[in-house]
């Protein structure tokens, strides 16, 4: 017998070294997926599976499944060449850009009135300061603490609110080319890695949702998600906006597994 050596390293799903099956659902069912293994004539092979039909049977699901492999490349690769470029990031961005240029003068007249609110909050915060400087309330006065830090929280608050809407203002002074550039070939030397952990970790910050159908593959994310790992801004943008990258289906991978 001739000792044969693997044709790829296998993914080693019970580590749960696996690169999408969080980001799966079932196109049947919309349920998670799990994965799975069977053999083959070329050996064994691994797939994504419908985690309802592995777990209850073919009542819950007719069953789906995907070539593991294939998939991961296809993603890895089509992510890599339509996503992830310097070209490509601009005009997935320009939506937000657009409707941030569209709402300046809005924008303006918030942030006034966020800025207010903060001016606002400081002074009810000065007047008890002056109550205590003026010896009218003891610090340690219960009454007072509980309305001090409530002054404090606010105080807070409208600052973070004010932070927020100041973000919105200059959205192109964070988001230069260079950062661009920069985050375009983290991305890439994520998805280039060898291991799985670093790729499973950089596309869970970016994809939301992974949807499989027979015709097509949506890739799902937010925008403000990659415009903030570009920016490294840590002001979440009060709207968001979700983006899809379909690829037809026809060219990913020829369907040689049954699809239960
Ligand atoms: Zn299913």
């Amino acid at each position: 017998m001739e000792a044969r050596a693997p044709r790829n390293t296998p993914p080693c799903s019970s580590t749960g070294e696996v690169l999408l099956s969080s980001l799966l659902k079932c196109p049947k069912c919309a349920q998670g997926m799990t994965t799975g293994s069977g053999n083959g004539n070329g050996g064994t092979y691994h797939y994504y599976a419908c985690s309802a039909r592995s777990r209850k049977g073919e009542t819950a699901c007719e069953g789906y499944r995907v070539p593991m492999e294939e998939l991961n490349q296809f993603v890895i690769e089509r992510l890599q060449s339509d996503l992830f470029s310097v070209a490509k990031i601009p005009e997935l961005l320009e939506p937000m850009k657009e409707r941030q240029a569209q709402g300046k003068d809005d924008i303006a007249k918030r942030l006034a009135d966020r800025e207010a609110e903060v001016l606002a909050a400081k002074q009810s915060r000065e007047n008890l300061y002056a109550m205590v400087t003026s010896n009218l309330v003891h610090p340690s006065d219960a009454d007072f603490s509980r309305r001090f830090k409530q002054a404090e929280k606010q105080c807070q608050r409208a600052q973070k609110e004010r932070d927020q809407v100041a973000a919105e203002v200059a959205p192109d002074a964070r988001i230069t080319h260079d950062k661009i550039s920069n985050f375009v070939s983290t991305m890439q030397s994520a998805l280039s890695q060898e291991t799985i952990a670093v790729k499973r970790s950089d596309l869970q910050s970016i994809i939301e949702r992974i949807d499989l159908g027979d015709e097509a593959i949506h890739i799902r994310g937010q925008r403000a998600d990659i415009e903030r790992a570009i920016s490294s801004d840590k002001v979440v943008p009060s709207k968001v906006r979700t983006f899809v990258r379909e690829w037809r289906r026809d060219r990913v991978w020829p369907r040689t597994l049954p699809t239960h």
